[in-house]
């Protein structure tokens, strides 16, 4: 219950271990959380500072496998911190790091192909920092922290991708397809009930075990259900600031504002474009409706600001605000928690077989799946996929390697989206060009080819319309949910 990479991942990782899952999502797959990630599948080198050293462990083999099993969507994306020799953030102090950092990731390029594996980390001089990162402020400069975390620039793809691998194998998903009461009797799971929110007639749905993976719905549908447990969802408001700004460097810059107790951003060059993540905010407001204030973003701009001499960015600047809810570490607080929540409902006396999954990061989803799965099924066999691998993909979504004045290309472009309208489920507009393609990060292109995706619907006229004015809308909004 819940399409989010947590309920995408567990599909495919039981579909891997031989069990029939069913995925429910009320909405469109990977549309909400998923939809607003940094798009890095981090190294886990963040968690040697707090010596988290199962954290680190996971995150290099979750990257390894995203590497292994993705590389038409994940790649190593070099990340730079500008050392001034301040505190710990020392040459001398950075090179133990990257060293211990390689030492714990020895396999961490196993299985992976050539051109997608990771480089050892290194510290850098102070020359070597201002060409790779011109805008730097050079002033009491002594270097920078060179490592690789991975990035998955169409990270709507890679969750589509995984519903396909997850399809091949047999797993069953259904999106719009809401669910809004457990079935149970004598306290034991015996399915869901549903609601078709395109048709809206009701289904019941059999099954012996329902996990619960609605993310930030996660402990309002348990309550819902039956399911009681001590709180797992505080949530935390986090966010990212796309601008229309050219990146400003190669490398995904791990920046933080000279200020007292500043945290530190990531500017992940997107697309060659300058993305910044990520903001944190304790959040007090309804988990349906995650969003920015004005300030919040003032804020993290005049951070960026103070970090780079020159770079005057202001709200004029951004172009999309990707925000969401994550589970904080308490209540009104912006601190993340630091592990995942799998909660068996019935050791408090809830119903027995429903299961509830809230994690932290997307990089890690896969191994929380696999987690819940030996709890509850016991550990049949080691998911992964290596027996089970993933399905060629059909076709490259990346517009801007098309060349749409060549009558070929776009002709072959167009028949994809009719393809991919039949074989991944598509309900709408939106659902196409936000989540099957990366048709939204260019809306002039998107509105252009909305007609010909609207024929492979085959909808009347006056359904077409209000298609078309929902996309217009939904692109121009500068946030996205
Ligand atoms: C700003 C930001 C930046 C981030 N950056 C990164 C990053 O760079 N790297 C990283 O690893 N992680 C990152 N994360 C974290 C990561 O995005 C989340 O941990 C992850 O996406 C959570 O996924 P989820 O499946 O739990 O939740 P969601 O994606 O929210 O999925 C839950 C789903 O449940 C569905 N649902 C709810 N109720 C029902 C119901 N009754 N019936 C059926 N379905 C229902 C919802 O519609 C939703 O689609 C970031 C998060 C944010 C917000």
């Amino acid at each position: 219950m819940g399409g989010g990479i947590y309920g995408v991942m567990l599909t495919l990782e039981a579909v891997l271990r031989g069990l029939r899952p069913l995925l429910l999502e009320r909405h469109d797959f990977g549309g909400a959380t998923s939809f607003n990630s940094l798009r890095i599948v981090h190294g886990g080198l963040r968690y040697l500072q707090t010596l988290d050293l199962k954290r680190h462990v996971e995150s290099v083999q979750e990257r390894r496998w995203f590497l292994a099993n993705f590389p038409d969507l994940a790649s190593p994306l070099p990340c730079l911190m500008p050392l001034y020799g301040k505190g710990v953030r020392r040459k001398s102090i950075f090179r133990a790091a990257m060293l211990i950092n390689d030492l714990l990731s020895i396999n961490r390029n196993d299985g992976v192909r050539e051109d997608r594996s990771i480089p050892r980390g290194k510290v850098i001089s102070k020359a070597e920092t201002v060409a790779a990162f011109p805008d730097v402020d050079a002033t009491n400069l002594q270097g920078a922290a060179l490592w690789h975390d991975a990035a998955i620039p169409d990270s709507q793809r890679v969750v589509m991708e995984l519903l396909r691998w997850a399809a091949h194998y047999g797993a069953d998903a259904a999106n719009y397809m809401q669910v809004s009461a457990l079935s149970i009797k004598d306290n034991v799971v015996g399915g869901v009930v549903a609601q078709d929110r395109e048709s809206g007639s009701e289904w019941s749905f059999r099954a012996p075990v329902v996990i619960n993976s609605a993310g930030p719905w996660s402990e309002d549908m348990a309550e819902k259900m039956g399911g009681k447990a001590d709180r797992w969802f505080w949530p935390s408001l986090a966010w990212n600031i796309l601008t229309d700004k050219p990146a400003l460097s190669e490398c995904a810059l791990a920046l933080t504002p000279p200020r007292a107790g500043g945290p530190t951003y990531f500017l992940h060059p997107w697309k060659g474009r300058l993305l910044i993540g990520t903001g944190h905010a304790p959040w007090n407001g309804a988990v349906d409706n995650p969003s920015t204030s004005g300030e919040q973003i003032e804020a993290t701009l005049d951070d960026i600001n103070a970090s780079v001499p020159g770079l005057a960015l202001t709200p004029a600047n951004v172009e999309r605000v990707f925000a969401g809810l994550l589970p904080a570490a308490g209540p009104h607080s912006a601190r993340l928690s630091t592990k995942p929540a799998v909660v068996d409902h019935s050791k408090s006396g809830g119903p027995r077989g429903l299961v509830s999954i809230c994690g932290v990061k997307f990089t890690t989803a896969r191994r929380v799946a696999a987690h819940t799965l030996d709890k509850v099924f016991g550990a049949k066999r080691a998911g992964g996929g290596s027996g089970s691998p993933r399905p060629h993909a059909a076709q490259a979504w990346q517009s801007g390697t098309v060349d749409f004045s060549d009558d070929g290309a776009n002709q072959r472009y167009r028949e994809g989206l009719g393809r991919l309208v039949a074989d991944e489920s598509p309900m709408n507009l939106r659902d196409v060009v936000f989540r099957r393609t990366d048709l939204w990060e260019s809306p002039d292109l998107a509105l252009r080819l909305a007609p010909k995706i609207c024929d492979s619907f085959a909808w009347r006229e006056d359904r077409k319309e209000a298609e078309l004015a929902a996309l217009g809308e939904e692109l121009a909004r500068p946030d996205s949910r």
